[in-house]
């Protein structure tokens, strides 16, 4: 009974994983000024493993269960920090959505967003401006969140805008997490990997066709 939105987490997994291929090369440089480069190997790898696991899924299968199985296979086969705290999100996200509906509304896109955000700091323990994808995480969801004078609410196109922006402008922070902490002086001037693979992330998200 969850035909739609189903669709659209299924289309979505393999829109991000597209993305992620296509900037495979350029998120490893980006971990590899001070970490240890892995990053766009990893999120390919946990991507493909999220899109794998769903396509053994019946095509029945609920919101909820489509979120927990992908990001239970990102977090196992992504290795690395980042496809922990990816596989957390994601079923933090799928707790959040529960599993009735095949439509939600944008408040509770909003909701399981949130949880997607809060599952990450919680066990990462990042705050903002700390150089980690926390610091695209949270300036997408206020920008989810946000409504118009009008009362329209924010365009998932708007907060990914933002996500990418904000995504940029860690450059010139001085990584406190992470494996980049350890040489963060070296991090100066050159984007958060992580960061800017969540923001390719929501844009090709941005993309995917709700009907
Ligand atoms: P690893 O450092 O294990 O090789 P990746 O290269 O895949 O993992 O991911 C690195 C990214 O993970 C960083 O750019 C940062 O965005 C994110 N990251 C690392 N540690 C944390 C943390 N404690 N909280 C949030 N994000 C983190
Ligand atoms: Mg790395
Ligand atoms: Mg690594």
């Amino acid at each position: 009974a969850s035909l739609a939105a189903s669709g659209v987490v299924r289309r979505g997994a393999s829109a991000v994983l597209d993305t992620l291929r296509g900037h495979e090369d350029e998120l490893g440089r980006l971990d590899a000024v001070a970490g240890d480069g892995d990053h766009g190997r990893g999120m390919v790898r946990g991507a493909s493993a999220a899109v794998e696991a769903l396509n053994l899924l019946p095509s029945s299968t609920g919101v909820a269960l489509l979120l927990r199985t992908a990001g239970r296979a990102w977090a196992t086969r992504a290795g690395g920090t980042s496809g922990v705290l990816w596989g957390a999100g994601l079923e933090a996200a799928a707790d959040a959505l529960g599993d009735s509906r095949d439509r939600y509304d944008d408040q509770s896109v909003q909701e399981a967003v949130s949880a997607f955000a809060d599952a990450v700091v919680q066990l990462g323990g990042a705050g903002v401006g700390d150089k980690t994808f926390v610091d695209a995480i949270v300036p997408f969801c206020e920008a989810l969140a946000r409504t118009s004078a009008d009362g329209a609410a924010a365009t998932w196109r708007d907060a990914s805008d933002a996500a990418t922006q904000a995504a940029q402008s860690t450059a010139p922070l001085r990584a406190r997490r992470g494996r980049a902490r350890t040489l963060a002086e070296r991090s100066v001037g050159t984007a958060d990997p992580g960061a800017v693979s969540f923001a390719l992330a929501v844009s090709a998200l941005a993309d995917v066709e709700i009907g």
